[in-house]
């Protein structure tokens, strides 16, 4: 592998040659010579891929010393051959495993038969995915707005609140993450990712997760929503009451302000139920999704209350992107694959076996989250921890808010069976 131009530049070449003849060749052969020749320029060692990348690449993420290339269920592999547990889950993505034979196959026919065309024309698979995932959602909310990220899903969210109620200010959490573009970041209240690129905007107020006496002393008839990850993540895994989550119902239903619940991370299963609401009892007006919403393609959706989306006009809001036939296809597999495979029951099976064994280890303060999003809380820092589960093959994450909890969130798939290296590893870490 060459650190330069000239191994994208013959990638390329290569490509665009293999295109040209592909009039005349089959179109199975032509896509084997293209993935042929992309393998063949791609390979390299993890320290190899890495130094391209850093070259290449502006530097806004501190990764882990490693070039994956594969994956299968709940393992990837990196450039060595090296094979690793992913209890990160390609960050939160891998909903339904890596590389599900069926979303493999889904998202390859439709490479063949259709790639992309925008909303200014219907499409059979955008039409599948509606159905299909507007399904999920609870009852009354089955109105669906696609987009590609969870961030713009965020943005729209605000963006409708706003019109619908004709106000403007927010209220959203100290703690809480919701995306890096404007609207959303303003929303979010975790200042390293928005100081001091984006000063607290006028309209955004931020109160402490867990605390209803906070919220009731903000909430006002200016207030257009409350936004909050439905289980906050990045700012620490933890649950808080069912009474705080209705109480809150109760404040936006007093104040005529809308419910914002990001399940951006938490959605489509994740934390034993399709969504969190059904949990504590609470429909919210708008929930966001993303991550492993289309299991890898880049995607979000927002599920819109139906009064709420019957004044939404053309216009109102817009991608290019957005529910594309890629995107489409992969969404209505995955939504498939979450009901056939009962991935949040498993979620809840195998997220209770993680909490019970994890907890008894020594050194393991408490497990904290709901289902497969969980935070395993020690008594020391958990950057290196998680440094030395990746010497023992596994993938684990940290988080912004609280700087001693490892952050899991596997695929949904993830089965008890596969946890015992897990467990042995992280006992071995903290004796
Ligand atoms: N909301 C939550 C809860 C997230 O965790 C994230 C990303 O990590 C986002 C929103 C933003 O999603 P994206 O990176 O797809 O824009």
């Amino acid at each position: 592998m060459t650190a330069g131009p000239e191994s994208s530049r013959t990638g390329g070449k290569t490509a665009a040659s293999t295109a040209s003849t592909s009039s005349t060749a089959s179109a199975a052969s032509t896509a084997g010579a293209v993935a042929g020749s992309i393998a063949s320029h791609c390979a390299g060692s993890s320290a190899e891929v890495a130094a391209i990348e850093d070259r290449w690449q502006l530097p806004t993420y501190a990764k882990m010393p490693i070039a994956l290339v594969r994956g299968e269920g709940s393992y990837v592999w990196d450039a060595e051959g090296r094979r690793y547990l992913d209890l990160y889950g390609g960050h939160c993505v891998a909903l339904a495993g890596h590389c599900h034979p069926r979303l493999v196959s889904a998202i390859r026919e439709q490479a063949g038969r259709l790639l992309f065309y925008s909303n200014v024309v219907y499409s059979d698979v955008r039409a599948l995915a509606a159905e299909r995932v507007a399904g999920l959602a609870p009852a009354g909310l089955q109105k669906v707005f696609f987009c590609n990220s969870g961030t713009e899903a965020n943005e729209t969210a605000l963006k409708l609140a706003r019109k619908h109620t004709g106000r403007k200010h927010v209220i959203s959490m100290a703690d809480g993450f919701h995306g890096r573009t404007l609207g959303s970041l303003g929303a979010t209240g975790l200042s390293k990712y928005r100081d001091p690129l984006y000063p607290v905007p006028v309209e955004h107020t931020y109160v402490p997760y867990g605390d209803l006496d906070a919220l009731a002393a903000t909430m006002d008839k200016d207030i257009a929503a409350v936004m909050l990850e439905a289980i906050p993540s990045m700012g620490g895994i933890r649950v808080a009451s069912d009474n705080y989550y209705q109480g809150m119902r109760r404040l936006c239903d007093r104040h005529g302000a809308l419910l914002i619940f990001d399940e951006v991370q938490s959605g489509f299963g994740r934390t034993g139920t399709l969504f969190f609401g059904e949990q504590v009892g609470v429909r919210p007006d708008l929930i966001t999704g993303a991550k492993g919403v289309a299991g890898g393609v880049p995607a979000g959706v927002v599920f819109v209350r139906e009064d709420i989306a019957a004044r939404v006009q053309h216009g109102d809001q817009g991608t290019t992107f957005g529910g594309g036939p890629l995107a489409s296809v992969a969404m209505a597999t995955v939504a498939d694959i979450i009901r056939d495979e009962r991935l949040p029951q498993n979620a809840a099976a195998t997220g209770a076996f993680l909490a019970e064994h994890a907890g008894a280890i020594r050194g393991v303060r408490s497990v904290t989250g709901r289902g497969l999003l969980l935070g395993i809380n020690l008594d020391c820092p958990a950057k290196d921890v998680v440094t030395g589960l990746r010497g023992h093959g596994i993938l684990a994450g940290t988080c912004e808010g609280d700087k001693n909890q490892i952050r899991l969130l596997p695929p949904l798939t993830l089965a008890p069976g596969e946890l015992g290296p897990f467990f042995t590893a992280l006992a071995t870490l903290l004796a």
